[in-house]
């Protein structure tokens, strides 16, 4: 199925981007003038999630960039391009501990946590033994699996799209060397109650490491549900937590994230990693990145506004989105997500790849206020669904 092919030129994407062209009835609160300098600066240049004529909505990335003293430090960071980062990234992961309130031998450092959970797997999944994920979650972690030649276990999402921890138990024998706990998940954005997880550990036989993956923490706001586990770690040495960068940071290009473990298994989890694996300018951007909690505080007000916005403009339109944590959103298009993906991108919009077994959502990143008119106006271009009743 075709929807209304509209290709639009990058010039007159960019007209409308920068016009703010396409402003729906319900979108009077974002208005570009009441945002503050960060996210203007951001709309002002046309850039936010806007890369060769097309809108990215597909990565998850921080709409906003990174805070401004991160990209002074980048600027200054350059100059010592010549060294190897060894120091420099050894400053990193001394902040990180005691940013966290840590010992330095807990954090190991990750080109991107991709890198993290490439290093989880290599520790501990390998030939003949399992991987316990669910489904859908985020990829990687399976891809890296299946790569190690390791059986990935995956199983559903519970009906609230939290983790289905029970299952996931049940499905976890003397094969099986790591759980994964992509929480708040992507790609559904959807949380999975801090006391259920406690419950879990506390079920789960000795010897299986688990993974919990907080790469969208930032984006949680008030939740009963949630707690990290860094923030209120367990006496549980086979807990793991990933953190990145690359998404409230706003440092995805510069490939940054951390693993906070047990001594033990932060020692085993760097002896999978490459040496030199953080280079010097990303070193020194994460260390300012760490220091501007104002940023922060911006990036996560900014996309919780992003967010509410895209649920008011989903249910104008009668969409149910998947209630999200995070700084994307799932939404049911009632109708097949391949040739939805399809639409958007034929309209330059690029929205994520299909998520099996949810074959009629699409997930979409949050983007600054321009780049989601430009979203809606596509959308628009879709025929009316008629909603089965
Ligand atoms: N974990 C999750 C849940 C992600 O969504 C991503 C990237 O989107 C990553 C990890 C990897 O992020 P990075 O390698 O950029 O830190």
């Amino acid at each position: 199925m075709r929807f209304s092919p509209v290709r639009i030129s990058r010039r007159s994407l960019l007209g409308r981007i920068a016009a703010g062209a396409a402003v729906t009835a319900v979108a009077p609160s974002l208005a570009q003038g009441s945002l503050p300098a960060d996210a203007a600066r951001t709309l002002e240049s046309a850039g936010a999630n806007q890369h060769g004529g097309l809108v990215q909505l597909n990565r998850n990335e921080n709409a906003y960039g990174p805070s401004e003293k991160a990209i002074a430090t980048m600027r200054e960071a350059a100059k010592v391009a010549g060294c190897y980062p060894q120091a420099r990234s050894e400053d990193l992961r001394i902040k990180i501990a005691s940013f966290h309130g840590v010992q330095p031998a807990q954090v190991v450092l990750g080109c991107g946590s991709s890198e993290i959970l490439r290093m989880a797997v290599d520790a501990f999944v390998g030939p003949g033994k399992r991987i316990v994920a669910a489904l859908p979650t985020y990829e990687l972690v399976g891809q890296y699996a299946r790569r190690a030649r390791a059986e990935v276990v995956s199983v559903l999402l519970s009906g609230n799209y939290s983790h289905d921890l029970h299952a996931m138990r049940a499905r976890c024998d003397l094969a099986t060397g790591l759980v994964y706990i992509c929480n708040p998940n992507n790609p559904t954005g959807s949380l999975t109650p801090r006391q259920d997880l406690e419950a879990f550990l506390r079920m789960l036989p000795a010897g299986i490491h688990v993974l919990i993956d907080e790469a969208y923490h930032h984006y949680v706001g008030q939740s009963s549900d949630y707690v990290s586990f860094i923030d209120r770690p367990v006496d549980d040495g086979r807990v793991i937590v990933a953190r990145s960068f690359s998404k409230i940071y706003g440092l995805a290009g510069m490939r940054v994230g951390y693993v906070i473990a047990a001594p033990q298994v932060a020692s085993l989890l760097a002896s999978h990693r490459l040496p030199e694996n953080v280079n010097v300018v990303a070193a020194l951007a994460a260390i300012a990145a760490l220091d501007d909690a104002e940023h922060v505080r911006t990036c996560a007000r900014l996309n919780a506004d992003d967010r509410q916005e895209f649920f008011n403009q989903a249910s104008a339109r009668m969409a149910r989105t998947i209630d999200s944590h995070t700084n994307f959103v799932m939404v049911n298009t009632e109708r097949p997500s391949v040739e939805v993906i399809e639409h958007f991108k034929r309209n330059d919009v690029l929205v994520a790849q299909p998520y099996a077994p949810l074959d009629k959502h699409i997930r979409v990143s949050l983007g600054a206020p321009a780049a989601m008119r430009e979203f809606w106006r596509v959308w628009d271009l879709m025929p009316a669904h008629k909603m089965s009743m």
